[in-house]
């Protein structure tokens, strides 16, 4: 019998049908956007689990053909019709629309070194929101764990005299500069919920890195509600999340011990930012390092 884990195999098939021209209809506002994405990364994270248990899982995504210029009544270049715009890190490990089992078509994938608001980052969306109004309901950015861009901050920040070696480099320097502040409003916050002795805990860098890096996703999707939603466009909604590559789920921390999977809305206000912060430090995931 076949039950050993490497005869195992998982199929991830993108299935077009001519006859079946709306296998997925575009969600009809952000909060429906929102629930598609979180079972769509829910049932990606699955994929690996069921196979220790089944002979062979497949997951099969329906695509419109009309998204490759496959349906022969319409002539001419697929209409542009992105649901979601997602910033997303360059790291190879996480590849946008397979962790959210989408296709073609369905997401405006921005990807940059450390997930940061860069000019052409903000210029790019703002492309997104000026121009895809139509059918755009969701703004996400999206870190991961063991991100390099937040690992070299912190551990700039915990050797400053490295600085000087990155410094000379200009383009790196730039994403650096950026993260520098979110390692150092990361790490007061552990000192404060901790006490100084954090700092000598053996798992107190893990602990900034990732605390870091979902302060820098967090913080990213705040600045872009107050940059291009707050004031013109109420219909569209931005959440953040952090991909953790050990078990493929959007992770993002909610006050209150509530179940933590799945993308969240950023914090709206200080008081927002100051809950945000606690649920961080407090959250199982940023404790297990220092435990
Ligand atoms: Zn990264």
């Amino acid at each position: 019998m076949a039950t050993e884990a490497h005869l195992k195999t998982v199929d991830i098939i993108y299935r077009y049908e001519a006859r079946d021209s709306s296998a997925r209809p575009l969600p009809v506002d952000s909060d429906a956007a929102l629930r598609r994405l979180n079972a769509g990364n829910g049932d990606f994270a699955a994929l690996l689990d069921h196979v220790k248990n089944e002979s062979g899982i497949q997951q099969i995504i329906p695509v419109d053909p009309r998204d490759l210029g496959l349906d022969s009544n319409v002539a001419g270049t697929p209409k542009h019709r992105p649901f979601a715009a997602v910033l997303g890190c360059s790291d190879a490990r996480v590849p946008i629309e397979l962790i959210f089992n989408e296709g073609p078509n369905d997401l405006f994938v921005v990807r940059v070194a450390g997930n940061g608001l860069g000019v052409d980052v903000l210029g790019s969306l703002k492309y997104a929101v000026d121009h895809l109004g139509g059918t755009l309901k969701l703004i996400v950015v999206l870190g991961h764990s063991g991100c390099g861009a937040l690992t070299t901050a912190v551990d700039v920040f915990l050797n400053p005299g490295d600085y000087l070696t990155i410094a000379a480099k200009h383009p790196l320097r730039n994403i650096l500069d950026r993260s520098l502040i979110v390692v150092q409003a990361s790490a007061s916050r552990l000192l404060s919920a901790f006490g100084p002795g954090v700092t000598h805990n053996p798992g107190y860098r893990q602990a900034l890195i990732e605390a870091s890096i979902v302060t820098n996703a967090a913080l990213s999707a705040y600045s872009l509600q107050q940059e291009f939603i707050a004031h013109d466009l109420p219909g569209l909604q931005t959440v953040y999340g952090v991909y953790v590559l050990e078990t493929r789920e959007v992770w993002a921390p909610r006050s209150g011990g509530i179940k933590e999977n799945g993308l969240a809305s950023p914090p709206r206000d200080l008081a927002g930012f100051a809950a945000f912060s606690d649920a961080v430090v407090r959250s199982g995931r940023i404790a297990s390092y220092l435990n």
